[in-house]
């Protein structure tokens, strides 16, 4: 039987009435067909599950729609333009901890790609795939098992469920040396809000062979554009996959004293700088470790923070240190064998830092998922961080550190006293770019004590405006703090985003809000 007509949305977006709502959802079902165009309370709910410490209100969508063709998308932004009904595109939605699936304000029609999930290609000979929206790592990694192609991902941590191209355009980071996702990027299809289709890079070139394999094409480099931003829709991205190597060698050193984080920079920068330490190394902290791998209350029942005492007893019992690094090495049996001498040699000579091997670790937590995280596997051993307070209050807040010592014992510091002023604990690591590091902190809290959870927004905006005041800022934000964070990189930089939104969605139809960009 055909699906009744989806019923009236029980929210509106901004300036829109409910007869052009009603108009555009009833085109949307002449273009997707009823049961592409959700409307009702319980198929809305998991759009507005949230664990930012915001009501679920503020970000309730209208409506889910399910798209599975370029030409969907085009005729939907018609609709769109035609009653200016704006549109939060995702792709697997799992954006935990930086707004998950729910648009950034309330009323946005969700425009869900989960199903335009085609692997377009794969080629094993230039390392290169091009994936839709929907391609989760899993499929892809399954993908390339079945076809016996030795080629490697790199993928976020919870990453079985999430995918590349949504991954990517949020500029997230994995633990390979294609850590740096954005970087390892390689060609777009782009549905701009007029409805063409631009394909960036060599995409544009009839008949080229170069799309996947070279970035720049000519001309102004557009790519970046359509990362973190809403001028357009990615219906096609490709990417990079690294070379199963020959031999893997995952290892970890750990430091007994939070201050080692000082030394921990200097005696490693220079490593991964000359890139004999290839991959996106990790420094994780006693408690970031803790939480991967047990609740908090194994150890402590406590409200607010949990006490340095409670953190020495959990880093004597579970063997854990006060900060503990992951990195790898990669490459051919003598490769790894000097690169493994450079740096044991450079640890000594720090005088610091015990080495544990995967042969010492011998299949244990949390090294054995780190080993995972850093050859590209899937593993889920992170949503633990969740249970560690319980109550399903997670954000991100994630500055920019450059890579000196000096100032990551500032962050550190900084991070540890504002979290303290509210009751929550520091829980960080942090991922070790080119030569910068990411200093990702899981702001944990229980989302179903209203008090916790008003303390944890007041404390995430202070931790935002704290670091802004010392010149630091963030790679990347929940949907709750997008205009807070844009602030901190000046007015110029938010009026040429405003001006590039004009040009190319003067209706502001697209992702309003996001990045803190509208018309
Ligand atoms: P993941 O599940 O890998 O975390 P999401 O699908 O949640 O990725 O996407 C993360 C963010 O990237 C979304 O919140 C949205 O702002 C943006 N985004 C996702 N898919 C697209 C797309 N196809 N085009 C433009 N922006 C997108």
């Amino acid at each position: 039987a055909q699906p009744a007509a989806p019923a009236d949305p029980a929210v509106l977006p901004a300036g829109v009435s409910a007869a052009d709502m009603h108009a555009a959802i009833t085109k949307f079902v002449a273009i997707l067909g009823p049961q592409n165009v959700i409307t009702d309370a319980d198929h809305i709910a998991p759009y507005t599950k949230v664990m930012i410490a915001e009501s679920e209100d503020l970000h309730r969508p209208s409506a889910v729609l399910y798209a599975r063709e370029v030409s969907e998308i085009q005729q939907i932004l018609k609709v769109c333009n035609e009653f200016k009904v704006p549109i939060w595109t995702i792709s697997t939605g799992r954006n935990f901890g930086y707004g998950s699936a729910a648009p950034q304000s309330a009323g946005q029609v969700v425009l869900d790609l989960k199903h335009m999930n085609r692997i377009l290609d794969v080629d094993p000979v230039l390392c290169t795939a091009l994936v839709e929206p929907g391609v989760t790592y899993q499929q892809l990694k399954d993908y390339l098992e079945e076809n016996d192609i030795p080629l490697w991902l790199s993928c976020p941590a919870p990453s079985a469920i999430a995918g590349p191209l949504g991954n990517t355009v949020d500029r997230g980071v994995g633990y390979t040396p294609y850590g740096e996702h954005f970087m390892m990027q390689c060609g777009m299809e782009v549905v701009l809000a007029n409805g063409d289709v631009l394909r960036t890079g060599m995409g544009g070139v009839e008949g080229t062979s170069a799309w996947q394999v070279f970035k720049w094409g000519y001309g102004p480099y557009l790519d970046g554009i359509f990362t973190q931003s809403n001028y357009g829709i990615v219906t096609k991205m490709g990417m990079w996959l690294m070379p199963k190597p020959p031999v893997y060698k995952p290892f970890c050193i750990r430091y007994d004293k939070d201050e080692d984080i000082h030394d921990i920079v200097e005696t490693l920068r220079p490593l991964r700088i000359a890139n004999v330490i290839p991959n996106a190394m990790v420094f994780a902290n006693v408690m970031w470790e803790a939480a991967a791998i047990m609740p908090r209350s194994k150890y402590y029942d406590g409200d607010g923070v949990t006490p340095d005492s409670v953190l020495e007893e959990i880093k004597a019992k579970e063997g854990l240190g006060a900060w503990n690094v992951y990195a790898a090495l990669y490459g051919t049996k003598e490769q790894v064998e000097v690169n493994w001498q450079i740096i044991t040699g450079a640890i000594k000579a720090s005088g610091k830092g015990t080495i544990i091997t995967e042969e010492q670790a011998a299949g244990t937590q949390p090294f054995d998922y780190r080993a995972k995280l850093m050859r590209g596997d899937m593993t889920l051993q992170e949503f633990g961080l969740y249970r560690w307070r319980g109550g399903g209050g997670s954000m991100w807040f994630a500055p920019v550190t450059a890579a000196k010592g000096s100032e990551t014992v500032e962050q550190t510091r900084l991070a540890k006293q504002i979290l303290g002023e509210y009751g929550l604990d520091y829980v960080a690591e942090y991922i070790v770019g080119m030569r910068d590091m990411h200093h990702v902190i899981d702001v944990l809290y229980n989302r179903s004590d209203p008090d916790e959870m008003a303390r944890a927004h007041e404390c995430f905006a202070k931790l935002l405006s704290e670091f802004g005041k010392r010149g630091y800022a963030v790679y990347r934000v929940n949907t709750a703090f997008m205009d807070q964070a844009a602030d901190l990189f000046g007015p110029v930089k938010r009026k040429v985003d405003q001006t590039l939104k004009r040009a190319l969605d003067p209706n502001g139809i697209l992702a309003p809000g996001k990045s803190g960009i509208r018309i």
